[in-house]
């Protein structure tokens, strides 16, 4: 096994846990990092509908229960790199007034700790390490920024026609900033139509596998554990410091140590993590004396959406290039914020045959070939009674019920106006409700008030020194644009905190 003694040690590989060891590994701290899966293999059936949403190679094979009790499947993945393996890599900047406090139909999304000025520098470093390409100067919300550090991926021919159809039903659609390696070049991106949701066989996606774990390898100073699942963190006398990480590791149960440790398991496990992780000094749970770990769990409202026409194919193969965010601060009607609209990678028959089963699969591979995917994303609202607690038998329960449903319902309808303008007969809805885990977030929120948070601004628990979050359980509030940059981002800021302060 090597070294035992680290200097820190990271658990979990994701966009927070992949993106701090990154930052990391330029310094000479030995760095162990803990990843509970392995590495994905390439291999033809990563871009294999059937493989991947029919057998469910690469998803996580654990259940967790829901508010009910009920076993369900968590659309989750425990590999190297995390879910970020599996993500669309749509890596949005939050809008500056996602940091302040909001007043939502369904109430206020609270203020974050900090301001998207504090996070600029981060967010511009986050979109270099992930190769975020992207346009300014035409999406209404837009931040004050730089330029991107690519330019953006053009529409496919018909997604050109829907934005000036859209420009002039009166809309402002811009172009999704994505996270895509050497578009068109020999060995990058090729633009296919299976992205999001499956990994990406070229290793041309923006991703913490590729885009942080294996550049940190070549280092001396990081190790990575694969298949090596942390149980507990356990404390020292003090109770305010963690002194040991109790480690399942190819069969055997370990205990490593260092002077620093980063939590990054997702937010689901991470409070997980902290809570079987009570001991004398912390029955509640490590870093728990607020008791807000585990609490305040957020995953977006999500609707996926599919415009339908009898008698037109669908020829584009990528199609997850176009945003809506005219309804993202205020609604139509100039009420309450909505959310945004986005398009989204095509669905595959055996896709949309996991909804209903019993449909024979050439009935949805043709309705598929005339359908356009769009996602309608609205933002949740922190609520204490929305938890992930841990059963006495160690398993998950994820006890969430969606809130602001009159919003994002709102933003749906007005997605549907907007495709049967477009021209489409019909349009098919779906959506996980509450058993939504792919935007995880909120359940270990940063704050300046120990009372009213786990974290401090910068992601260090109030209780117990040496114990870092850094993964997207810090959210205060979900904000309605993909998660993934804010995370690296905040990762990153991190980093520089941790050398500023632990490593000096
Ligand atoms: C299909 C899909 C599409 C998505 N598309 C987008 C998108 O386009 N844009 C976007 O911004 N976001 C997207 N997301 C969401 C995004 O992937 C997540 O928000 C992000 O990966 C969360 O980062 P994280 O660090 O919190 O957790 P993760 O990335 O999930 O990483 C957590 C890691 O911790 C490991 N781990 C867990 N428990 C333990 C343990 N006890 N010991 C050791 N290791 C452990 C896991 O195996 C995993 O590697 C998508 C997600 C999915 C599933
Ligand atoms: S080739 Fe490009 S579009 Fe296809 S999976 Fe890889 S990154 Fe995504």
């Amino acid at each position: 096994m090597g070294n035992t003694q680290y200097d820190i040690i990271i658990i979990g590989s994701g966009a927070g846990g992949g993106t701090v060891a990154h930052a990391l590994a330029d310094t000479s701290a030995r760095i162990l990092i803990l990843e509970r899966g392995d590495f994905v293999p390439q291999e033809p059936a990563n871009w294999d509908p059937e493989a991947v949403w029919k057998h469910l190679r690469y998803r996580a094979s654990e259940h967790w229960l829901d508010r009910s009790g009920e076993k369900f499947l968590p659309y989750t993945h425990y590999c190297v790199g995390g879910n970020t393996k599996f993500w669309g890599s749509v890596l949005y900047r939050f809008r500056r007034e996602d940091f302040e406090a909001v007043e939502h139909i369904d109430g206020v999304s609270p203020a974050w700790p900090i301001g998207y000025a504090t996070l600029e520098p981060f967010y511009e470093k986050a979109e270099r390490l992930y190769q975020v390409h992207g346009e300014c100067g035409v999406d209404p919300t837009e931040v004050p920024r730089g330029p991107f550090p690519h330019a953006p991926i053009p529409h496919a021919h018909e997604m050109a026609r829907m934005v000036e159809q859209l420009r002039e039903q009166g809309l402002h659609p811009s172009p999704l900033p994505l996270g895509l390696l050497n578009p068109g070049e020999p060995n990058g991106c090729i633009l296919c139509s299976t992205c999001n949701s499956f990994p990406c066989q070229r290793h041309a996606k923006s991703e913490a596998d590729v885009c942080c774990i294996r550049p940190t390898m070549e280092r001396p100073n990081v190790t990575l554990w694969t298949n090596a699942y942390a149980r507990r963190l356990l404390t020292d006398a003090t109770g305010r410091r963690v002194a040991m990480v109790e480690v399942e590791h190819l069969g055997e149960i370990l205990r490593v140590e260092a002077p620093l440790v980063v939590v990054s398991c997702g937010a689901v496990n991470s409070a997980a993590l902290l809570l079987r992780s009570a001991d004398d000094k912390h029955p509640e749970g490590l870093a728990n004396s607020s008791g807000l770990v585990g609490r305040r769990y957020m995953a977006h409202l999500a609707t996926m959406m599919e415009g339908f026409h009898p008698f037109r194919k669908n020829h584009t193969v990528f199609q997850k290039t176009v945003a809506i965010n005219d309804f993202y601060l205020r609604g139509p009607d100039g009420g309450y914020p909505l959310g945004q609209i986005q398009s989204q990678g095509r669905t595959h028959g055996v896709m949309a045959q996991t909804v209903v089963s019993w449909i024979p699969l050439w009935v949805y591979a043709a309705w598929v070939a005339r359908g356009v995917d769009w996602l309608a994303i609205s933002e949740d609202l922190p609520r204490l009674e929305n938890r992930v607690t841990v059963e006495t038998d160690g398993r998950i329960r994820l006890n969430y019920r969606p809130n602001n449903l009159i919003a994002h319902d709102r933003l749906v309808t007005e997605a549907k106006q907007i495709l049967k303008r477009l021209g489409f007969w019909t349009v098919i809805t779906h959506s996980h409700e509450y058993k939504n885990t792919t935007h995880q977030c909120g359940t270990v929120c940063f704050g300046t008030d120990p009372q009213e948070s786990v974290l401090d601004p910068y992601c260090r628990s109030h209780d117990v020194d040496n114990l870092f979050v850094v993964d997207a359980s810090f959210f205060p509030s979900s904000a309605a644009v993909n998660p993934g940059l804010t995370i690296a981002a905040q990762a990153l800021r991190v980093a520089d905190h941790i050398v500023a302060t632990d490593l000096k």
